[in-house]
């Protein structure tokens, strides 16, 4: 056999045949035993992934930052001044402070990586003649690949057969309008653009169906080829870790510039030895430069994205972790998000009658009966002509086997099936025996499906054209009702009057209609929307079916959640008004319901729109375009808004909302690429608990950063306050940068560990342009660091007034200093209340296991002759223990007691 993956060229320029030849495979596709012997030999269907930057890179990017070099100027200095020690102190903390950065970013990068792999690809293939999903890594050269609207391409294929097929290709050729493509060879010479019987890997099925061969995996497909670009990993940052780096180097100028000062008042008005000073001034830059701040903004946000994964909502693009946290509007889709998507059909209005059916899921027995009463037979023969139509007319197939059956497909076409079931038809021989010789798929920007099959013996004409969709489209193009006697002339208001009913009881309704025709295609101009013109045919209604799908109780507990958490919950579907308002009410969407629909969005100016978009619960009729303009005009007025959808066409207003959250089960490829965030589970449930995760988020940033600063600012007040007074210093060179290192290490961490506040869904959502620290905190942050300088210098003023030893008063010093910072994590566990319970105490495991660890280092540091010889440190005794730690706590209670008063008081206006 020659190499099917590589040897030919022109695969473009053949006809199907001789390429199925070349690459080995038949029309029903590959028997698993050519497929297992093609993956050993091809290997898995995936690009090689750049080389990612190795381990040593990233743990000397590590040292690639002004504190290290400060450090390490720092260090040499030390050396050659003789002060060994200190040198190699400094020294170790560079070393330190690089592998403990190598092992955050390491962790947070991991937990990243892990959420990507779950996006994972699946592509429909036919395999021994059996369709079957598999994952797109799985696919061998040969497979017969199934493709629809929505799709990514899983590796270059040549088409088999193309119905009404549009791909855009713009991944590999940069242009965003869509191609036709069709079957047929072009010549040797085309341009691989103008290939139009070829799809490559990477690019997407916007409209039609495909059926094609593989002819190339993985690096060997066109985009595999030339692929260096799109591989480029997305950069692993957003709009908020931008704006607290910018402050991080701020800070960082800021301090230096103060050291230098201090410096220079140091020497000129104070008289301390020079390399004294200098190695001051170095632990007071190092103290306060936040080194840990961008550590743990990645941390946290990677810790958001985890959570976000495992409650079933799978980031994309990390920005919309932030953004989750200030949504403020969500436009969420009915059907399968608040509803269960378990569709059953339970009532068919017939011209002769409405019937009721019985039975739940999908399994074929129920009743249909006409008010209790068996149908009549004028009703049965209606009901099967119905019944057949729907069967064909349809894309959706049971797997038998199963009980209850499997349903692959599209649950609104599943429950039809189960209807024809229920009225004694047989789907499955039905599809078989009667073959559908063209198609107009479903899309519900046009709102309905058309397929043309040979016509049923008796017909006037030798084929018929089944039309199925949402009743107002079908009942446009309807002239006549179809009876068992012949034609009767079609009522429109009694049908509407039909339709409504059905709505009112939550039914979404769909009408089946057929025409006669004498073409054996369908073969009219396309009108705007893409699909043909079908005013030429005269077509006869069936009957209408209401179909139920009930709501998903979590969505209701989930939707009241939103509403109390300031959030709006606007329900777009295209479903019919009535319907969608009675699924609303069932949900507990606010009453009155305010029903927009996408025609009278339509008639609405783009100022007029903005207005009622403020007011309205539900869009209902509603076509990706209508998705578009409602996006637009919540963001025009100033809202935040997530906007779900599954379809390709939903992909505009994916992206244009500030998140866009696309359904990972019922959803296209395209939807996904376009969304910063996927619900596996495609529930409404799932996107509110990432809602809560992204505040949570936010309020660990917060916390994070209100920890963060006033600790690094009392370190290094300490020493700015002994530099000024001219006094002996508290706590020396060296011993800062302990300090500095262990709380670093450990107190910087547990808070982004911290779970959701109880009361964060009863707060309303953040104000897009509120600043991570208002009025308040910056109080906060600067109280805090004069309290810990106060403290400290305190205790140490303490300690020498009652004995002689200067290395025991800095050990006071630095342990006071190191407590303190301990209660403030614990005080920082809550930024807008209290912290006087146990569980603030005790709650974040975290934080507990790092005041341990902490402990034991300050022990070590106080009792460990090597470190007391190593840092100036002497043991302490109980007293300076009882004294440091009832100081701590007193402060603690005034670090509480600010919390309570400086908001009431002095920022009134300022939010929370
Ligand atoms: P939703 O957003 O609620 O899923 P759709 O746009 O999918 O709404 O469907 C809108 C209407 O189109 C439905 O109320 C129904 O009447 C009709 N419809 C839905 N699915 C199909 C289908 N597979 N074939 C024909 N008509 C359909
Ligand atoms: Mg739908």
């Amino acid at each position: 056999m020659t190499d099917p993956a590589f040897s030919s060229s022109d695969f473009h320029a053949q006809p199907t045949s001789q390429v199925l030849q070349i690459v080995g495979s038949q029309t029903d596709g590959l028997s698993d035993e050519q497929v297992q012997q093609r993956q050993q030999k091809y290997g898995a269907n995936r690009l090689t992934p750049p080389p990612g930057e190795s381990n040593w890179l990233k743990l000397l990017r590590q040292f690639n930052n002004v504190l290290i070099y400060v450090l390490i100027v720092a260090a040499v200095m030390s050396w050659l001044l003789g002060r060994w020690t200190d040198g190699g102190v400094i020294f170790a903390v560079v070393i330190i402070n690089g592998i403990f950065g190598f092992i955050q970013e390491g962790k947070a990068e991991q937990a990243l990586a892990s959420i990507r792999s779950m996006l994972r690809v699946h592509t429909h293939v036919l395999r021994d003649g059996v369709r079957q999903q598999v994952d797109s890594e799985v696919l061998v050269p040969g497979d017969i690949v199934l493709l629809e609207s929505g799709d990514r391409v899983p590796a270059d294929l040549r088409l088999i057969e193309g119905i009404n097929l549009a791909v855009q290709e713009s991944a590999l050729t940069g242009e965003s309008f869509s191609v036709q493509k069709q079957a047929n060879p072009v010549a040797p010479d085309t341009p691989l653009a103008e290939r139009l019987c070829m799809l490559y890997a990477g690019t997407l099925v916007t409209q039609g169906r495909a059926r094609g061969v593989i002819t190339a995996i993985g690096d060997n497909t066109e985009i595999g080829k030339i692929g260096d670009m799109l591989r480029a990993v997305e950069p692993m940052t957003t709009p908020l870790m931008k704006q607290l780096g910018d402050l991080g180097h701020v800070l960082t100028k800021a301090i230096l510039a103060l050291s230098a000062l201090t410096f220079a008042f140091g020497w000129i008005w104070r008289n301390y030895a020079i390399d004294e000073l200098f190695m001051a001034v170095v632990g007071l830059a190092v103290a306060a430069i936040p080194e840990g701040l961008p550590a743990v903004i990645t941390i946290t946000l990677a810790i958001g994205v985890q959570r976000m994964a495992s409650h079933n909502a799978i980031i994309r693009r990390l920005p919309a972790v932030e953004t989750l946290g200030s949504v403020s509007v969500i436009c969420t889709d009915k059907t399968g998000t608040l509803t269960r998507n378990e569709m059953s059909a339970q009532s068919v209005r017939l011209i002769n009658g409405e019937l009721s059916v019985s039975g739940v899921g999908y399994h074929p027995q129920g009743d249909i009966t006409a008010e209790e009463q068996p149908p009549t037979e004028a009703q049965q023969l209606t009901l099967q002509r119905l019944a057949t139509a729907a069967i064909l007319c349809n894309d959706a197939r049971f797997d038998q086997e199963s009980q209850p059956w499997q349903l692959h497909g599209d649950p609104t076409e599943g429950a039809l099936l189960i209807l024809a079931a229920k009225a004694g038809l047989d789907p499955a021989s039905i599809q078989q025996t009667i073959p559908r010789l063209a198609e107009i798929p479903f899309e519900s920007s046009h709102g309905y499906m058309a397929t043309l099959h040979p016509a049923p013996a008796g017909s006037p004409q030798p084929y018929q054209l089944l039309l199925k969709g949402a009743p107002e489209k079908v009942l446009e193009m309807c002239t006549q009702v179809w009876t068992p006697a012949g034609a009767y002339p079609l009522h429109a208001d009694k049908w509407q009057q039909a339709i409504d009913s059905f709505a009112a009881r939550g039914q979404r309704v769909l009408a089946l209609a057929e025409a006669d025709t004498a073409d054996a295609a369908i073969s009219i101009p396309p009108n705007q929307d893409g699909t043909p013109d079908l005013s030429a045919y005269q077509f006869s209604l069936l009957g209408l079916v209401g179909i139920m799908d009930p709501p998903r109780e979590e969505a209701r507990h989930a939707i009241a959640q939103c509403q109390q958490a300031g959030i709006r919950v606007i329900m777009v579907t295209g479903d019919h008004a009535s319907t969608a308002a009675a699924i609303g009410s069932q949900l507990g969407l606010s009453e009155p319901l305010q029903v927009l629909t996408g025609s009278e969005l339509e008639q609405l100016e783009d100022h007029e729109l903005q207005v009622r978009a403020a007011e309205i619960d539900i869009v209902a009729r509603a076509t990706p375009a209508h998705k578009l303009r409602l996006v637009a005009a919540l963001q025009a007025g100033q809202q935040v808004v997530a906007m779900t959808g599954d379809g390709v066409n939903d992909a505009p207003a994916l992206k244009r909302a500030d998140i866009g959250v696309a359904m990972g089960m019922k959803g296209t490829e395209a939807a996904k690429e376009a969304a910063g965030m996927v619900l596996a589970d495609d529930n409404f449930a799932t996107l509110r608990t990432a809602v809560l995760e992204g505040r949570t988020v936010y309020d660990n940033l917060r916390k994070a950063l209100v920890f963060l600063l006033p600790t690094n600012g009392g370190q290094a007040l300490v020493m700015v306050a002994a530099i000024l007074l001219g006094i002996t210093l508290p706590i020396t060179p060296v011993q800062i940068l302990w300090v500095n290192m262990v709380s670093a290490i450990t107190l910087s961490v547990p808070l982004v560990f911290d779970h959701a506040a109880p009361d964060i869904m009863k707060r309303s959502p953040r104000q897009s342009d509120d600043s991570l620290l208002n009025g308040a905190l910056l109080f906060r942050i600067a109280f805090v660091s004069v309290l810990l300088m106060v403290l400290t210098l305190t205790l140490y003023d303490w300690s020498t007034s009652h004995q002689p030893d200067l290395s025991r008063a800095r050990t006071v010093a630095i342990n006071s200093l190191v407590v303190a910072e301990m209660v403030y994590l614990i005080s920082c566990r809550a930024l807008n209340h209290a912290t006087l319970d146990l569980t603030s105490w005790v709650g974040n495991g975290y934080a507990l296991l790092a005041i341990f660890a902490l402990t034991l280092m300050q022990l070590a540091l106080t009792y460990v002759p090597f470190m007391n010889t190593l840092f100036g440190t002497a043991p302490i005794d109980l007293q300076d223990w009882l004294i440091i730690i009832g100081s701590c706590l007193l402060l603690y209670l005034l670090m509480e007691v600010e919390k309570q008063l400086t908001p009431r008081l002095f920022f009134r206006n300022g939010k929370k």
